[in-house]
């Protein structure tokens, strides 16, 4: 495979969207940009598989003005359709050590007339160890802007509880890892009781990810855990679909409430 290393063009990446449902209303509550790459000889490849090359190689910044600015063009549309559902973008550690990406986000929102509470970035803890200061200059530039911030795959990082409390944020997304094996699994149970709690504590929003059984959602529910994202509502899809599947999903009586 690294043979056939090279950098990505942004005219090969393609951008998914999986929808956050708000448990206690049913209804979409945001979509996460998760973005694709179709190699020239490889054929579609997951971010997991290209995402680190790029941060090594410098890469990355393309990547990331390549998703905000595809991320943003389609909020902007959604709303054209009549559909108010905000878009989460995911940075990498790189991004947040970038003086630049302010400017850029602020351009990008005025460009396409999209308030910035219609944009969260989404930043794992590990995007934090390299150089904190800098990383939470930018982090709170960005808040300061008026976009959401959400720190995802919370539980797996590194960061300190203590660092958590005096971070601009305003989400936290629980890693699927912990998710997965709900209910039966006690040690995942009692890590999102906790993470949940925490939150709330906090002031934050909680997002589940990796909600892929009824079982998981009711449970989430019962904890107090308000939105989830997984496979049992939609898997990532085409942006072009987003819209007809948001439709489907609204006038649709998913078993949501039994
Ligand atoms: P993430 O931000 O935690 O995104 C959620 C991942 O969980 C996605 O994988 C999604 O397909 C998967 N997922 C969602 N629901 C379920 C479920 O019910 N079960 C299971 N087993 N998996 C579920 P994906 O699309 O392969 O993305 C992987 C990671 O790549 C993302 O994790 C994110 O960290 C990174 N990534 C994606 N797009 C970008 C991007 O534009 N920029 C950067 N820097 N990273 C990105
Ligand atoms: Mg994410
Ligand atoms: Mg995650």
């Amino acid at each position: 495979i690294y043979g056939l290393r090279r950098d990505v063009r942004h005219d090969e990446l393609k951008l998914h969207v999986q929808p956050k449902i708000d448990l206690a209303v049913h209804r979409v509550c945001g979509a996460e940009a998760l973005v694709r790459w179709d190699h020239p000889v490889l054929g579609w490849l997951p971010p997991n598989e290209f995402i680190p090359f790029a941060e090594q190689s410098g890469n990355i910044t393309l990547i990331t003005t390549w998703a905000l600015s595809t991320a943003v063009r389609e909020c902007r549309l959604w709303l054209e359709e009549g559909l108010r559902i905000p878009v989460s973008v995911n940075l990498s550690s790189r991004d947040l050590q970038d003086e630049r990406l302010p400017v850029f986000v602020t351009e990008l929102l005025r460009d396409h007339d999209l308030s910035p509470d219609f944009l969260t970035l989404e930043i794992t803890e590990q995007a934090l160890v390299r150089d904190f200061a800098r990383a939470t200059s930018v982090l709170q530039c960005l808040r300061n802007l008026g976009v959401r911030i959400s720190i995802d795959d919370f539980g797996t990082g590194y960061s300190s509880l203590a660092q958590l409390r005096n971070l601009p944020v305003d989400e936290l997304k629980i890693d699927r890892s912990f998710v997965l094996q709900l209910p039966e699994s006690r040690p995942d149970a009692a890590i999102v009781r906790a993470s949940v709690d925490l939150a709330h504590d906090l002031g934050l929003e909680v997002v589940a990810e990796g909600v892929e059984n009824l079982a998981c959602m009711r449970w989430l529910m019962e904890l107090g855990c308000e939105r989830a994202q997984g496979f049992l509502f939609s898997r990532p899809m085409a942006t072009e679909n987003f819209v007809a599947w948001v439709r489907q999903f609204s006038s649709a009586q998913f078993e949501l409430s039994t």
